[in-house]
């Protein structure tokens, strides 16, 4: 039987960069993974490297975010290198629009709290700053303001994938898709992990990282982490000449011109991924408000996905008590996590620090919570 340093459950964007940073530490990785059936987030998912709104009820998440923002121009080179071209990572600031008075009194006391809570770098624009920013850009006359961090930025999630995928092999690592994992037990010297199809392999650490699936899989190695789908919608246009250089809040162009649009919020605990005619209406008006020459762009694809969300939206990392060695990571900003991820995250799992890196992000908090709106 196969014996592995580290198995990842899951061969998303959460799991792939935990196994790409593990291996790079020289541990034997293997990624086990479910087969095309899947459900990805990390193949649906906007793109954004986002900390303007992240962690705005939980202080911890948002330094984390920032710790990985700050790691993301290192990880954009390497995955660069390994997907075999540029992930497209733009930090050239973000921006969430404000369409009326409400809107903008709404985001003002947004950006105030954030201040309270240390985060410096959000501040809000009015219309003529904003023109100012992007001179040129065909912003709507409903446009009255945007709040703005010059550290948010973007990347093309798919390639972002491609090359940590590209990366956990170039280290030696093995990504095992195909049959879905079915079974943890202890073992000699770690844990024996039993697959859909029969095969079997054995790991001395195991990291539960499997998006909307993760509740279940958790349960074996002793850990509550609940974890409900929420959907989101997608939209993207046909190729465009450059007509909004930086990103925002549910409508981006992304470096090969297309323009993604987003994104609903579907919290009604179904795991199917339908797109729906209202929902996709509503994204493109709001869109058209922000950028009336959309007018004229053809939409070449709608798409939805599910996004892995946590009682309170943020992280979950944990240890579990009851089977050492056994972690479990989930979240649903994974894109903009992925450095964090990659790096410090990967090196605990190898250290069993987990929990001094990441002690408030502990699933423990979860008990007796009920869902709160995502951050
Ligand atoms: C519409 C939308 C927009 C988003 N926008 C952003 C954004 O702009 N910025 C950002 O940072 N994040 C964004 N996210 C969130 C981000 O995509 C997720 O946080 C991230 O993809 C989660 O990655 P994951 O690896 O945990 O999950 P997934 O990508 O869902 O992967 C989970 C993996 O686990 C595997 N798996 C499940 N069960 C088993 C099993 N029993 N055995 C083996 N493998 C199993 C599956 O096959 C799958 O490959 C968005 C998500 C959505 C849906």
């Amino acid at each position: 039987m196969e014996r592995y340093d580290v198995a990842i459950i899951g061969g998303g964007m959460v799991g792939t960069a935990i196994g790409y940073g593990c291996a790079g530490h020289g541990a034997r990785v293997a990624v086990l993974d479910e087969g095309d059936v899947a459900l990805r987030a990390s193949r649906g998912n906007f793109g954004l490297v986002w900390g303007q709104s992240k962690g705005d009820n939980m202080p911890a998440y948002a330094a984390w975010t920032r710790r990985s923002i700050a790691l993301w121009p290192d990880l954009a080179e390497r995955v660069s290198v390994l997907a075999g071209r540029d992930v497209q990572y733009r930090q050239v600031g973000g921006l969430t629009f404000c369409l009326d008075e409400q809107e903008l009194v709404a985001r003002r006391d947004f950006v105030h709290r954030r201040h309270n809570q240390g985060h410096a770098s959000v501040r809000m624009l009015d219309r003529r700053e904003l023109e100012e920013l992007m001179p040129g850009c065909p912003l709507g006359p409903d446009v009255s303001g945007a709040s703005y961090d010059p550290n948010d930025g973007h990347v093309d999630p798919l390639t972002l994938l491609r090359g940590l995928h590209a990366g956990l092999r170039a280290a030696g690592g093995a990504h095992l898709p195909g049959a879905p994992l079915d079974a943890i037990e202890p073992a000699a010297g770690g844990y024996r992990l039993r697959r859909a199809d029969g095969s079997e392999l054995l790991a001395a650490r195991v990291v539960v990282a499997a998006g909307v699936a993760t509740t279940p899989i958790a349960a074996m190695i002793g850990l509550d982490v609940p974890v409900r789908p929420v959907r989101g919608q997608n939209i993207v246009t046909e190729r465009l000449a450059p007509i909004l250089p930086k990103p925002a809040s549910a409508i981006r162009q992304t470096g090969d011109g297309t323009v993604q649009i987003g994104v609903t919020n579907e919290d009604d605990g179904s795991f199917e991924t339908p797109t729906t005619t209202a929902a996709l209406a509503g994204m493109a008006a709001r869109a058209l408000r922000v950028l009336p020459p959309l007018a004229q762009a053809r939409m070449v694809r709608s798409w939805a996905a599910l996004r892995p969300m946590t009682p309170d939206g943020c992280p979950a990392y944990a240890e579990s008590a009851t089977h050492p060695g056994c972690f479990v990571a989930v979240c649903h900003s994974g894109v903009t996590l992925a450095a964090v991820h990659a790096g410090p995250l990967a090196e605990a799992v190898l250290s069993g620090a987990v929990a001094e890196i990441a002690a408030e992000l502990h699933p423990s908090r979860f008990v007796g919570m009920t869902h709160v709106q995502a951050h």
